[in-house]
């Protein structure tokens, strides 16, 4: 695990870092959650106004392209973000809302690793989504 902001870790990676990508950079190290370029754009502008939704668009994908962030997409063609350096975990995302639950199963975790192995394979990662409806209960 890291304890380096995002911030640190893009200047590591030799980013040149302007104050919108400061901002940009600060809003993603406060979210925990998975944010779109849109929602991200509007957290940005929150502090400072001048931000164009093209520089957090252009900011998001070199953050991702060094490896910094990753990027999901949970079947509604909306791209979003959340950091690369997050421990792992798997998403349930509730089809109804579009609220996203994190899980982590170790159950799962030791059935892909067997899987993989049995194909042959050391697993090196891997991503989870479930999607699903709420379970109306005793109606
Ligand atoms: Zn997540």
């Amino acid at each position: 695990m890291t304890t380096d902001t995002i911030i640190a870790r893009c200047e590591a990676k030799g980013l040149r870092m302007t104050e919108q990508r400061r901002v940009i950079a600060s809003v993603l190290e406060t979210s925990d959650d998975h944010p779109d370029v849109e929602e991200l754009y509007a957290r940005a502008i929150a502090q400072d106004p001048k931000i164009s939704i093209a520089t957090v668009y252009r900011t998001v994908k070199l953050f991702e392209e060094a490896g910094i962030l990753e990027k999901l997409e949970f079947g509604d063609g909306r791209a979003r973000y959340e950091d690369a350096e997050r421990e792992h975990h798997d998403h349930l995302i509730d089809m109804n809302s579009g609220e996203v639950i994190e899980f982590v199963d170790p159950e799962i975790e030791a059935l892909q690793e067997k899987i993989a192995e049995r194909l042959g394979y050391r697993l090196k990662g891997h991503r989870l989504e479930l999607y699903g409806i709420p379970i109306k209960k005793s109606e």
